[in-house]
């Protein structure tokens, strides 16, 4: 089992049809990968080593009765630890949630289960999925793999570490501002937001609802065409999931660029952006050129308000859905209190950590009947005139590109206030203020060795044509991992 960490899943599914290692081969190798890498990465919150066996076995064993069940069959894979799998640890990050097991699977988990994949373990997340460093995990600390001095970002920093280092194969994570494609492009892998709704949200840890994705981190965009195919569609557990056309999904669909108009986000970011992440823009550009596709420098809509808004609207919503780790229902429980009020209290107060009591309490602020009016309702208007103007964009665009981040992954500890965090989403939350669908796509590498990346938007459903364009990047920089 030589150099097999930088393989993609479609590489891992060949060679596991072709019988070249067996999934018990290749699980093993991966828990002995992570066994060896993750006292210095910390990826992993916790490991399932005999669930993975026992899956990789259950695998190997279909294969040899000739019942696979497709690509999927045998992949060694994690969860960001905010994504329920039965029986496993379920700590989102925090003290609060630390000895809670989640008592069911995730829809996404499921579905991935009925394909045959073999869950690792879960991955370290900034507590409940609010930050971009990872650094607000109450749990552990995770490293970038391609500097250790540096954060992999966030929230699902674990996740993409995982797979930037060769832990996990793939890993499933969220994005409500960022979270998945921030760390993606900080690691140097992909990550897809899908469209709000496509991929189900039941058995997931909500942060904001109305915002929250499950996102996917891979080695290459056939990859998330595999996950995609085999995880979407209607789940009646989730009244926000949609059904999914399998055509727009497909990038086989979408050949050449030649028709392609692409919009190239001009504003925004020019004066704050890395030098070198710029430089990488420009040579996307000049490959979607060369292929055909038309660009145009456009504007994005109110950068300074969008990201006002989600602000607003993610603390808002945060605040009421955190509001049932009391202390009674699940999770940690003060013993010291003596009367309810101070149950609850007390619980909260031992249970949560700083940046999740500062969401709380601001959110709780802007819901307040004083303020609800000039902060919430303002905030929503705002994300409706985003969601218009980017629909508008749309209609005479097929993409829009930008960067995923204005600058490469920062020094750990080098803690920027809370405020400077919120501006690492800028380039992000358009999509999740508008449910569009974006991927974060990697795009070589700095002077210094730390990744960089491109990030590009699609009109709602269609995803097929974001991998579609990625896949082109890809085979034009000959990009291997
Ligand atoms: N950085 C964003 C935040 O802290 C990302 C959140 C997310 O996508 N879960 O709000």
């Amino acid at each position: 089992m030589k150099d097999v960490w930088n393989r993609t899943l479609l590489e891992h599914a060949h060679a596991l049809e072709k019988r070249e290692y067996s999934s018990r081969e290749l699980t093993a190798a991966f828990l002995e990968r992570i066994e060896e890498k993750d006292a210095m990465l910390g990826a992993f919150l916790s490991v399932d080593r005999e669930g993975a066996m026992e899956a990789a076995e259950a695998s190997d064993g279909r294969r040899k009765r000739g019942e696979e069940r497709g690509p999927l069959d045998g992949i060694p894979y994690s969860l960001k630890d905010n994504i329920c799998a039965k029986g496993l640890p379920l700590t989102c990050g925090s003290r609060i949630l630390e000895d809670y097991l989640s008592p069911y699977d995730a829809t996404v988990t499921v579905r991935l289960r009925q394909a045959g994949a073999v869950l690792l373990g879960k991955n370290n997340m900034d507590e409940f999925a609010m930050g971009s460093a990872t650094e607000y995990s109450a749990l552990g600390v995770t490293v970038n793999p391609h500097d250790p001095e540096r954060v992999p970002g966030g929230s699902s920093g674990g996740s993409a570490a995982a797979v930037a280092a060769g832990e996990s194969v793939f890993s499933l994570g969220t994005d409500t501002g960022g979270s998945v494609r921030q760390p993606a492009a900080f690691c140097g892998v992909y990550g897809l937001k899908p469209t709000y709704g496509v991929l189900s949200r039941y058995g997931v840890a909500s942060m904001a609802t109305s915002l929250d994705c499950v996102g996917l981190l891979a080695k290459s965009p056939m990859d998330c065409a595999v996950l995609l195919d085999a995880l979407s569609g209607k789940d009646p557990r989730d009244a926000t999931s949609k059904e999914y056309s399998r055509e727009a999904l497909s990038y086989q669909a979408h050949s050449g660029l030649s028709d392609l108009r692409i919009a190239l986000v001009g504003n925004f970011y020019e004066t704050a952006t890395d030098a070198e992440i710029l430089d990488g823009l420009r040579e996307a550009v000049r490959l979607f050129g060369d292929g055909g596709a038309v660009i145009e420098t456009v504007r994005l809509p109110l950068p300074k308000q969008a990201l006002a808004a989600y602000t607003v609207l993610s603390s808002a919503e945060a605040s009421s859905n955190l509001s049932r780790y009391d202390g009674v229902r699940f999770g940690r429980r003060s013993s010291e209190a003596q009367t309810l009020g101070a149950l609850y209290s007390d619980s909260r107060s031992e249970g949560f950590g700083s940046e999740v009591k500062r969401r709380i309490l601001f959110g709780t602020d802007m819901l307040l009947d004083e303020n609800r009016s000039f902060y919430y309702v303002r905030a929503q208007r705002v994300r409706e005139m985003v969601r218009q103007e980017m629909g508008d964009l749309l209609k005479h665009y097929d993409l829009i590109l930008t960067p995923t981040t204005t600058t490469p992954a920062f020094k750990r500890g080098d803690r920027p206030t809370p405020i400077e965090l919120y501006y690492a989403d800028l380039c992000t939350v358009y999509a999740n203020l508008s449910g569009f669908p974006a991927l974060s796509i990697p795009f070589g590498k700095n002077k210094e060795g730390l990744p960089l990346a491109v990030q590009l938007t699609a009109r709602p459903m269609e995803e097929g044509l974001l991998l579609a364009a990625a896949r082109f990047l890809e085979e034009e920089r000959h990009e291997h991992f």
